[in-house]
């Protein structure tokens, strides 16, 4: 029998710390050293590049790794970035003051979605942790009216926001934020991970957490109120319910310092433009689907704070639908334009402004540092000149801003009076607080100071008395203070001396003078300290009650900062000020994509096009092209002008004049997906499926060369009858779809609203030329051949692929397909899908209204076909054929 293991008490202890937070790294801290033990050291010597050993315990070697408690800051936001959750377990007793073993526990839990470490955060992104609520009534497959809770907290910022709505609605948000961690029920995993993917990093809460009434018991009781009617969210209850639970989740992070939490916000969706996030992923906005490639927010932003660019990405997310509210950033946009020197000394000041947000929310978590206090200090001195250029202008949303920024100018006078302005990050450095705040303060500096003169008069005496030439004063933590003699003169030192420590060249020795000496210092320096930290925490405590202005101050700095990035921006790239009517036009004048136009070589610039939709005449162009002559760029650039325009910015055009758009649509054909390895022409057509089921009056689709993903009749077909729908459905949405199918365009022979447009090409004698010209009217081949020639296919391929192409133009495909294309357009049977008497039909058309497109499985989908073709049959439509 193997004898029982013995394990030590501090094993013991690790073990049932480690108990209460399995899914965590734990870094025990034992002695100067935070340790690892078990797998969590073989994770971190994995992930920090540290040594990996092992301890006998108990006869079993536990592996283990460490590192000195004062790395933390380098190697904490190594790990959580690895995704993992940090405990950091802190000795809660001075080791000194006890003789058995040292009493330790967790203090905070890092996880990537509760960051307050700036190491880990990222100055111009928000730190978003998510919670995510699904209503159980809703069911296990979730139809498009379920109800999802959503709610995102930033503890870094204590920006604090929730909504609720349809699964795609919330994975669209889920996109637009990106929350760094994602908290839902232990029982939902499988329907989380089926409605939005694996891509995000997770975390699973007991289902108990997802209560209504314990969600308003939380939220209640954090913000002291007795119900949620203050904040507009009381209609929201799994809203509720997902703030609920990210609150709980700092309760379970320990986190409890949240006074910087001042309130719940209702994300309006209503308000914005409708983004799925296929368009958010197709227009590049944030993240590029290539490597290095370079996106919209990188091209437009020119702010200068780090509330500026968290809140130029929010306004990116979240385009305006309010004429009157888009029109007050334009003006100021135009203001700063006018008035130059202002927007110059703005931007000087803005300069100077630390992350007002950042610092105050340390405040509120007890982690801001001296040095932090100053900076705050100086971020609200630099706002008194912002405030005042504000208010001085003559544009009435600027003075509004200015009106409402607060100097707090009592807090900046008492953080000056407190604080030394050259404050060290550390508190117990000793010199933090400001000379002349405290008495007894200055008195106890003087006494250290003075002793110190005090040293060096004795050393010169001492010197002078015994002749030695090379005496030394100095202290180590051994001896304290010491008279340090060569050896070469032994022989001179006095007989009271005492000598305490023989070096290879040297002796070290004490004498009563300079105990004395130390104990006055010693405990001179130690009430320093301890005043220094009691002066700062009560300073600390107090700047709670500034938490509010200050607050308020960032995010008014921050829309300033936005504002006078557009007019940088405006300036530097030569946008125009979009016009906004009641129309539902889109007319654009000279437009320009506002990324490619940056990467041309100034001998290329960039050929600007007009495009012009509206529901009446032109509500679809049709635009056709060899590839790679600029269609996907005339398509993109058209969004990113309305969404510019939407968010405030000015735009890359000559002239802009438009109504308010309120969705934007836009798909890419399935060839660009293949590499992402979906089931890709599954994939482009429920991406189709819904946006025919969303469109509206004011939308704005835009169509890439859908159908691509299939075979040229099937591809031609799918193109087809989505653009019939797109022109047949009431909305009249404006539609941009641009295809290589040169086919289509007979459709406008029948097609009234639709319009034939090419980007113009060149035709050399063996080559194309890329004119990059919009132009009236459709285009007559395609030129995939002349495309592979410039990406430097073989010779003989080449003039193969053109032999191949002239017969197959010969024989029948290329003729038959357009005879039986302008068949169909004139056919006067052709289904319209909107106007139909035959019961039949009105029957079939009912059971396809029913169909939710986006939940059908494709085996679904053949099972429905069977069925309605069964109906036909019954009905005699359609013979019996097997
Ligand atoms: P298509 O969709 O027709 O295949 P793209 O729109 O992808 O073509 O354009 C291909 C390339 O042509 C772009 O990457 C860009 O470099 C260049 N390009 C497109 N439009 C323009 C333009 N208007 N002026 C200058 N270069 C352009």
């Amino acid at each position: 029998m193997s004898k029982p293991k013995k394990v030590t008490p501090l094993m013991k202890q690790y073990n049932t710390i480690k108990a209460k937070y399995p899914d965590a790294l734990l870094l025990f801290r034992v002695g100067d050293f935070y340790e690892t033990f078990g797998e969590d050291a073989v994770r971190a010597s994995g992930i920090l590049n540290i040594t990996l050993t092992a301890r006998n315990n108990g006869g079993e070697q536990t592996p283990l790794a460490g590192f000195p408690h004062h790395s933390l800051n380098t190697y904490l936001p190594k790990l959580v970035m690895a995704g993992c959750r940090v405990a950091i377990c802190d000795q809660l007793e001075d080791p000194k003051m006890t003789k058995t073993i040292v009493k330790r526990g967790v203090t905070e839990l890092i996880t990537p979605g509760v960051a307050l470490n700036d190491d880990i955060l990222q100055s111009k992104t928000n730190n978003f942790l998510a919670a995510v609520h699904f209503n159980s009534r809703a069911g296990d497959r979730l139809s498009q009216s379920a109800k999802i809770g959503v709610s995102f907290l930033d503890i870094s910022t204590g920006e604090f926001l929730t909504s609720e709505g349809s699964p795609e609605y919330i994975d669209k948000i889920l996109q637009n934020f990106n929350p760094s961690e994602v908290l839902f029920s232990k029982q939902k995993r499988k329907q989380f991970s089926d409605t939005f993917g694996d891509n995000f990093h997770v975390f699973h809460l007991e289902d108990w957490v997802f209560q209504k009434d314990y969600a308003l018991e939380t939220l209640n009781k954090h913000f002291d109120t007795q119900n949620l009617k203050g904040f507009g969210i009381d209609h929201l209850e799994n809203g509720i319910i997902a703030a609920g639970a990210a609150l709980h989740y700092l309760g379970e992070t320990q986190h409890n310092k949240l006074q910087h939490i001042t309130k719940v916000s209702r994300i309006a969706e209503d308000e914005y433009v409708w983004m799925d996030r296929f368009t958010i992923r197709n227009l590049e906005l944030y993240h590029s689907n290539h490597q290095n490639a370079v996106t919209l927010l990188d091209v437009i932003d020119k702010t200068i704070s780090p509330m500026g660019g968290r809140l130029l990405k929010r306004w990116m997310a979240l385009p305006l639908k309010s004429v009157e509210k888009i029109t007050r950033r334009h003006e100021v946009v135009s203001y700063l334009l006018e008035n130059v020197l202002v927007l110059d000394k703005m931007q000087t000041n803005t300069k100077r402004i630390g992350d007002l947000e950042r610092l105050i929310s340390k405040v509120a978590t007890g982690k801001i540092s001296p040095r932090e206090v100053i900076q705050l200090k100086n971020s609200l001195e630099a706002t008194v000149p912002v405030k005042a250029l504000a208010i001085n202008s003559n544009n009435e949303s600027l003075q509004i801003i200015g009106e409402q920024l607060n100097e707090c100018e009592t807090l900046r006078n008492k953080i000056k009076e407190t604080l030394n302005e050259e404050a060290p990050v550390n508190i117990l450095k000793g010199s933090a607080i400001a000379n002349g705040f405290h008495p007894e303060l200055d008195d106890l500096r003087a006494i250290a100071t003075g002793g110190k003169e005090y040293l060096n008069q004795m050393l010169k005496r001492e010197t002078e008395r015994t002749g030695i030439t090379s005496l030394k004063i100095a202290s180590n933590n051994v001896f304290g203070y010491y008279i340090e003699v060569r050896n070469t003169h032994k022989d001179k030192v006095p007989e009271e001396w005492i000598r305490k420590q023989t070096l290879v060249n040297a002796e070290r020795y004490i004498t009563e003078e300079l105990k004395e000496y130390e104990t006055k210092i010693l405990g001179a320096e130690e009430k320093i300290s301890a005043l220094e930290l009691e002066i700062f925490s009560k300073l600390v405590t107090w700047m709670l009650q500034y938490i509010l202005p200050v607050q308020q101050n960032a995010r008014l700095i921050a829309e300033v900062d936005c504002l006078s990035s557009f007019a940088v921006q405006a300036k530097l790239s030569n946008y125009t000020r979009p016009l906004f009517d009641e129309s539902t036009d889109l007319d654009i004048k000279e437009g320009r994509h506002p990324v490619i136009e940056k990467q041309l070589p100034p001998d290329n610039p960039f050929i600007s096009n007009d495009v012009f939709l509206d529901r009446e005449h032109q509500q679809i162009i049709m635009i056709t092209g060899p590839n790679m002559s600029g269609k996907s760029a005339i398509l993109r650039q058209t969004a990113l002008i309305v969404l510019l325009a939407q968010m405030g910015s000015f735009v890359p055009a000559k002239a802009v004049r438009m109504g308010v758009v309120d969705k934007i649509f836009t798909r890419v054909g399935a060839s660009d997906n293949i590499s992402m390895g979906e089931s890709t022409f599954m994939v482009e057509m429920n991406e189709t499926a819904s946006i025919l089921n969303n469109i509206s009056e004011r939308s704005l689709v835009l169509l890439d060369e859908i159908g691509r993903g299939t075979s040229t009749y099937d591809g031609i077909s799918i193109a087809w009858a989505i653009s019939e729908y797109l022109h047949e459905h009431p909305s009249h949405a404006k539609t941009l779809f641009a295809t290589h199918y040169h086919e289509i365009n007979e459709m406008t022979e029948t097609f009234s609203r639709i319009k034939n447009y090419n980007v113009s090409v060149k035709e050399l004698k063996d080559d194309v030329l890329f004119l990059r010209k919009l132009i009236p009217g459709g285009s007559h081949h395609s030129f995939g051949i002349h495309v592979a020639k410039m990406a430097g296919m073989p010779q003989v391929v080449l003039n193969r692929a053109n032999k191949i192409l002239k017969r197959l133009e010969k024989s029948h495909s290329s003729e038959e397909l357009s005879d039986k294309i302008k068949e169909i357009a004139k056919d006067d049977l052709q289904l319209s899908f909107f106007k139909l008497d035959d019961p039949l039909l009105e029957e079939l058309r009912d059971e396809i209204a029913d169909i939710d497109i986006d939940t059908l499985t494709p085996v679904e989908a053949l099972m429905k076909l069977n069925e309605m073709k069964r109906m036909l049959q019954k009905n005699g439509s359609l013979s019996q054929k097997k």
